[in-house]
């Protein structure tokens, strides 16, 4: 077990941060591994208890009204592949995820004209992969509906 730095267990805002690492995790991980290998580290690693590491990030404050209207606009239906919403939420209501096309973390707005509604696969692609194409498809389509 190791703790960073105090230095970095506290930060001006009173926020306390503490990392803590296991010994396994400060293990160079290599890719290479052959499958036999990694059993062996996993079957090692297993614990029974799962320590949590702590991390203090950024949140947004995200207007309702805006993801909700994201939603009504896309009519039950992902924006990204057409597919009608995998299930319905308990409100009897097409569940899909509100998305911004530009992410608020890269100063995107929280707005009409920036934020779309997906099914789970869809906005997991997009958060994972980002690719142009579906961004400049996620554009028209907000385009199209204003
Ligand atoms: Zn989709
Ligand atoms: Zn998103």
């Amino acid at each position: 077990m190791q703790f960073l730095d105090d230095k970095y267990r506290y930060r001006p805002n009173g926020d306390c941060m503490i990392f803590i690492y296991s010994d396994a995790s400060l293990e160079e991980y290599d890719s290479n591994s052959t499958d036999e290998e990694v059993y062996r580290r996993a079957v090692h690693h297993s614990a029974s208890v799962v320590m949590r590491s702590q991390t203090v990030r950024n949140t947004f404050v995200r207007d309702r009204y805006v993801s909700e209207y994201a939603k009504r606009r896309a009519n039950g239906h992902c924006q990204l592949c057409g597919s009608p919403a995998p299930f319905m939420d308990k409100y009897g209501k097409p569940y899909l995820e509100t998305h911004h096309v530009v992410w608020l973390a890269d100063g995107g707005a929280d707005s009409v004209d920036n934020t779309v509604a997906l099914c789970p696969n869809c906005h997991r692609k997009m958060h994972f992969l980002n690719l142009d194409e579906d961004v400049q498809t996620l554009l028209q389509v907000i385009d199209s509906k204003r």
